[in-house]
């Protein structure tokens, strides 16, 4: 249940689908072709360039810029600074007219609530609701199994929260749920990485909030692939990298000791532990 609200007039909402084909659609007016659906398999160095292998033929280029988010990144070394962390959304069926009225939510705001687990919420063009959010679940051995995407003990606590926020929508059918794995390091921010004799730039780490980021993230990483010294290739946080994640079963354990540490935090009125300051004095996690 809220009890206020605050409203930031400066913060604008995209949809990501639509920002990702408007890119497509300009990188491809540029004379860039896009292979969907084609996984490259491996990297290797070839002459004075990189050889990227992919399951329908090999393809030698100058330099290679990765950005595969939570997937097992193609660079070995990288895999210990990711974990994928699930992240878990249901939509409604549209809202009638007197639903929405009864709501209130009359100016279709993003919204979202500030806990460490929060929710976040929108309203679709067709009126429905997108909520998502709280729990983040990993997976033992950083598991990105497609199976994952379903979790209907999730999708039930989601609906469960979205009538303690509406309690009028009692009765609402949800009519799609889905998760996705969001590419979380040690420090909740992004971190680049510039390798294989400085042809092989990567860009990962965006925690769940990569939509605007992972623009920023894309120039900085094409600065360093052209050996450019710049304002953004200079800032520490690109400089330095987070923490990387000790081995299973270790990884686990931090994780889920983290995850109840929140819990805990947001039910003590956001006072943090001895746990989540000491994470914070370490530089990890989203107050780092
Ligand atoms: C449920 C959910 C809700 C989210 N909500 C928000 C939000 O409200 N705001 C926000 O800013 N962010 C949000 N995010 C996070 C956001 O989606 C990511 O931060 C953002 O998409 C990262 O962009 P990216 O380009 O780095 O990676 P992605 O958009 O994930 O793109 C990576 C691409 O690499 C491809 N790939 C991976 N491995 C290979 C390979 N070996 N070969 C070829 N291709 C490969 C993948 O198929 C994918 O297409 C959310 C994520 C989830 C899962």
């Amino acid at each position: 249940m809220a009890r206020g609200a605050l409203f930031d007039p400066d913060v604008a909402m995209i949809d990501p689908a639509k920002l990702a084909w408007g890119l497509a659609d300009a990188a491809e007016s540029l004379g860039v072709r896009i292979h969907e659906n084609t996984r490259a398999l491996s990297i290797d160095r070839s002459g004075n360039g990189i050889r990227v292998k992919t399951g329908y033929g090999t393809i030698d280029a100058a330099k290679v810029l990765l950005a595969t988010s939570a997937s097992k990144s193609l660079r070995r070394k990288l895999r210990h600074w990711i974990v994928p962390v699930w992240d878990y959304v249901i939509m409604t069926e549209p809202l009638t007219s007197a639903q929405l009225a009864d709501i209130g939510w009359s100016g279709r705001e993003g919204l979202a609530d500030s806990g460490n687990r929060f929710h976040y919420f929108r309203l679709t063009a067709d009126n429905r609701i997108l909520f998502g959010g709280w729990d983040a679940h990993y997976f033992y051995g950083s598991d990105t199994d497609p199976r994952r995407t379903q979790h209907p003990e999730e999708f039930a606590l989601l609906a469960e929260h979205l009538l303690q926020m509406f309690p009028s929508l009692e009765g609402i059918r949800a009519t799609h749920a889905w998760g996705g794995s969001i590419d979380t390091c040690s420090r909740f921010s992004a971190f680049w990485d510039l390798g294989m004799n400085g042809r092989v730039a990567s860009v990962a780490g965006f925690t769940g909030l990569g939509v605007g980021a992972s623009h920023f993230g894309a120039r900085t990483a094409l600065d360093l692939l052209d050996g450019k010294d710049t304002e953004r290739t200079r800032l520490k946080m690109v400089r330095t990298k987070p923490l990387p994640f000790p081995p299973e079963p270790l990884k686990s354990i931090g994780i889920n000791i983290t995850r109840a540490a929140f819990a805990r935090a947001d039910r003590n009125e956001g006072r943090r532990g001895l746990w989540l300051k000491g994470m914070d004095a370490l530089g990890l996690g989203f107050d780092s």
